[in-house]
């Protein structure tokens, strides 16, 4: 899904994208003439591989997530706002590179977290 960023209103639109067995679901508006907000809910299973064993297993998600977008470059001090250049926001992308680092992180299979415990 791909909106012009002017055309964000301000009052709260829900939203809901389905990427690799996640359910992003929640609302996208405006805050300012400059900043929008998207405010949702990565929720279910995916498939990661375990960083100690390789294997593949599936990733238990449950986060909420609230991003910034700025409408060109950004004259805020918050590393976390994502620019948006050619005043064209593209939902999927961000909420892909939102799991992309969710799944960068490191997690482990039941079976290594287990081993851990021992
Ligand atoms: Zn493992």
């Amino acid at each position: 899904m791909k909106i012009v960023f002017r055309k964000i209103p301000y009052t709260k639109s829900s939203f809901s994208i389905e990427v690799e067995g996640l359910l992003c679901d929640g609302v996208f508006y405006k805050e300012s003439n400059k900043i929008s907000l998207l405010d949702f809910q990565v929720a279910g299973k995916t498939p990661t591989e375990c960083d100690r064993c390789g294997v593949l297993f599936d990733l238990c998600v449950n986060e909420n997530l609230s991003i910034k977008i700025c409408d060109g470059v950004s004259d805020s001090e918050d590393l976390d706002i994502i620019e948006c250049l050619d005043q064209i926001v593209d939902f999927d992308e961000i909420v892909y590179s939102e799991i992309a680092s969710i799944k960068s992180d490191y997690h482990y299979c039941e079976e290594c977290k287990n081993e851990e415990g021992k």
